[in-house]
């Protein structure tokens, strides 16, 4: 029963296994019996569907049935060892099975003529079906013998292990060897009701189910609740540091609506709101209404008019009395935000202040004193506005925009400012993610999505070139230019290769000044001092230049409305989330606008086919949603950056109902015992799983 001693054995004692290939386990991270259960097989082979050789399809694991032909040793010209073939027929095809490495014991245990089951992933090799490696299962009298299990786990096994023989089939034995010795008993971190609740096996049933099954269904049930787990696990530790987040730390309730709101909205609303604009300023004024820091983010596709919406919750916190700080992650974003913000906020009467790092010192220090006094109720600046000398008089409403420019701790130094209560927080984001993602990624943070464009907006036409069109795209870009348009011209960076990156940007800009003589080129890349990047991109804002060559720099939420043409040189090396972030450089203001990505002409299709969504659709999240099943939640995200752990067994893609169902029951259970008093194995478990994926474990 639940002896964990057991579990802790060292995978080298489990018989038939050895201690060499415990040493090939113990570098895929697997060193103790209790790792082993978490290998999970990657696919199921029912023994009952046999494929006939002649249907045989390059590529695709199959279960063959046949008997074997002669077994040859070869020795191949360059190669020490020499190898095993043999061929199995099946009385109308034949097809080559081949053993490289490590065959003797093939030699001794199987003869030619017996009738075996031979199962692998044929390949096409001059003109001739090769299985390399199969695994060879004998067949008495045509039948398989009674102990053997009708359906066959295909575990992820490199060629390293195959040629250790450490195959499918050992696997299997191992798993018999450890059932035989545990049981597979072993206490359940998922707790009895949620199991019943939910539906899922047992974990010494679904152990068995996952590793030894009796049929495909029972895998199939057995791999839910192995998903269910992996979700489960992380969404109960998002869901506790959220709970423990809100009732550690008190925020002001902001009750009132205050008299600034209704001011603006009656006489100085700029244009009439979209619904979805309207939308989240509601599910912001209810989080603000509360004792408990709001911690929202909002994500909106670029233009889609986060700006106001942080307005509206601004004018709340300061109809309350309370201050206001907005912070950006470059001058010139922060500059714009001023602006905006300086428009709206001026008629109503309400200071403002700017703080930037290149703000003159005697400035800087009105400004703080203004701060610390309260005299200044809102403040716009970049990562000056959690510096030390800092002090705020009565900080009620934090506003990050392009919240993930800012690491952890700047966003946590920010809102200690509010000492000893928290502000209320609110993040802007312009990098849609697909929900499901969100909801995995941001368990401790509320989404609100603003999923409607402002009325008016000319579509952005986007071009798929190749150079082959490069005096077709010059044209176009002259002519533009001709009409007083700008441009961006942007450049990959890929950081393996900074120099080289930078050297292309260098000859783009070259090319680009020969090009257009008649015109000013800007230049910006990430190698500029921040000055000097500020400089070029305020020329550019200025019209003081026509055309910006750079590198992706350029991506973060600046407006040019002016400019109208977008071109991406290699647009093959971004992802499709990042291509469509820059799109939205242009179409901003009410001229018809331009993206052409430029890619090499030997393209292939599929990459193609990829960059076509971009042409076909404007909206955000759906590109992020094809992104991101083309490239998977981590090239994404960047792992790193998320916290997102990796999923063994579950896709954050394919297995949306089950993240939901499993977000839905931590909900539930930490809602109902915060400090998993009542569940003292899943207490273990998740602190055993923080410390594995080195997140943050809250407890009370
Ligand atoms: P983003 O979400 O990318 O930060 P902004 O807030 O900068 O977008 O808004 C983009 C532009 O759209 C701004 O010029 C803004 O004034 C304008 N805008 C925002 N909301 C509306 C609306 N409801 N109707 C018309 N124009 C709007
Ligand atoms: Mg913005």
């Amino acid at each position: 029963m639940g002896d964990s001693s057991v579990w802790d054995t060292p995978l080298k004692y489990l018989k038939g296994l050895g201690p060499r290939r415990a040493e090939l386990l113990t570098e895929l991270g697997l060193e103790k019996y209790q790792d082993l259960l978490e290998y999970f097989p990657r696919k199921y082979l029912d023994y009952a569907q046999i494929t006939p050789i002649s249907q045989a399809r390059p590529d695709h694991e199959a279960v063959f049935r046949g008997k074997l032909g002669r077994f040859q040793v070869r020795a191949l010209p360059g190669r020490s060892k020499a190898l095993l073939v043999s061929s199995l027929y099946d009385g109308h095809a034949w097809m080559e099975l081949v053993w490289y490495q490590g065959w003797e014991w093939i030699r001794q245990k199987f003869q030619t003529g017996q009738e075996v089951l031979a199962i692998g992933r044929p390949i096409l090799r001059k003109n001739t079906l090769q299985i390399a490696h199969p695994d060879l299962i004998s067949l008495t009298e045509g039948k398989l013998p009674e102990t053997f299990l009708k359906v066959y786990p295909v575990y992820p096994l490199s060629e390293k292990l195959k040629q250790a023989q450490l195959d499918n089939k050992r696997l299997r034995m191992l798993f018999e060897e450890l059932y035989r010795l545990t049981g597979f008993e072993m206490e359940d971190p998922i707790p009895e009701s949620v199991r019943q609740q939910y539906d899922l096996m047992p974990l010494s049933e679904a152990l068995r189910g996952i590793h030894l099954p009796t049929s495909v269904e029972e895998a199939e049930r057995a791999r839910y609740r192995f998903k269910f787990q992996e979700f489960f696990m992380l969404q109960v530790l998002l869901i506790r540091r959220k709970y423990f987040l809100k009732s550690h730390y008190a925020a002001p309730a902001l009750t009132q609506v205050g008299p600034l709101v209704n001011l603006f909205y009656e006489k100085y609303l700029p244009f009439p709101l979209t619904e979805a604009q309207k939308r989240v300023i509601k599910e912001v004024r209810q989080d603000m209404k509360l004792s408990t820091p709001m911690n929202r983010l909002i994500q909106g596709d670029v233009g889609s008019g986060k700006t106001i919406v942080a307005l509206f919750a601004a004018l709340i916190a300061i109809g309350n009395g309370y201050q206001v700080a907005l912070m950006a992650p470059t001058e010139v974003l922060a500059e714009q935000h001023a602006r905006s913000f300086g428009r709206w906020l001026s008629p109503l009467g309400v200071s403002m202040g700017l703080l930037l790092g290149s703000t003159p010192p005697s400035q800087k220090k009105k400004i703080l004193d203004r701060l610390y006094t309260g005299e200044l109720a809102c403040v716009i600046g970049t990562h000056t506005l959690f510096q030390k000398n800092v002090q705020y008089h009565r900080l009620g409403l934090t506003i990050i925009d392009e919240q993930h420019k800012f690491g952890v701790k700047q966003r946590a130094a920010l809102w200690e400012k509010a000492h000893p209560y928290r502000p209320h927080n609110l993040l802007l984001t312009a990098t849609p993610i697909p929900r499901t993602l969100a909801l995995a990624v941001y368990g401790d943070v509320d989404v609100s999505i603003i999923d409607e464009m402002p009325p008016g907006r000319q579509p952005v036409r986007t071009l798929i070139r190749t150079e082959v069109h490069r005096r077709e795209i010059w044209n176009l870009l002259r002519a533009e230019l001709q009409k007083g348009r700008q441009a961006y011209i942007i450049y990959p960076l890929v950081e393996e290769s900074e120099k080289l990156d930078l050297k292309a940007v260098e000859e783009g800009y070259h090319l680009v000044c020969q090009a257009f003589p008649e015109y000013k080129v800007g230049m910006i890349h990430g190698k500029m001092s921040s000055e000097r990047k500020e400089r070029e991109m305020q020329l550019f804002k200025l019209a003081q230049t026509q055309i910006l060559v750079g590198t992706t720099v350029v991506e973060v939420g600046v407006d040019v409305p002016n400019a109208t043409v977008l071109i991406v040189e290699h647009a093959d090396r971004f992802g499709l989330s990042q291509l469509h972030q820059l799109r939205g450089r242009v179409g901003r203001g009410s001229h018809a606008s331009y993206a052409i990505f430029i890619v090499p002409s030997e393209i292939s299709d599929s990459a193609m086919a990829r960059l076509q969504a971009l042409a076909q659709y404007r909206d955000g999240f759906r590109i992020a949603e094809i992104d991101l099943k083309l490239r998977g939640p981590g090239d994404f995200l960047g792992t790193k950056q998320s916290g997102l752990p990796e999923f063994k067994i579950a896709d954050i893609v394919e297995d949306q109902a089950v993240l939901r169902a499993a977000r839905q029951a931590a909900q539930d259970l930490v809602q109902q015992d915060p400090s998993l008093q009542l569940y003292p194995v899943l207490r273990t478990y998740l602190t055993e799983y923080a410390r594995k994926h080195s997140l943050e474990l809250f407890t009370a």
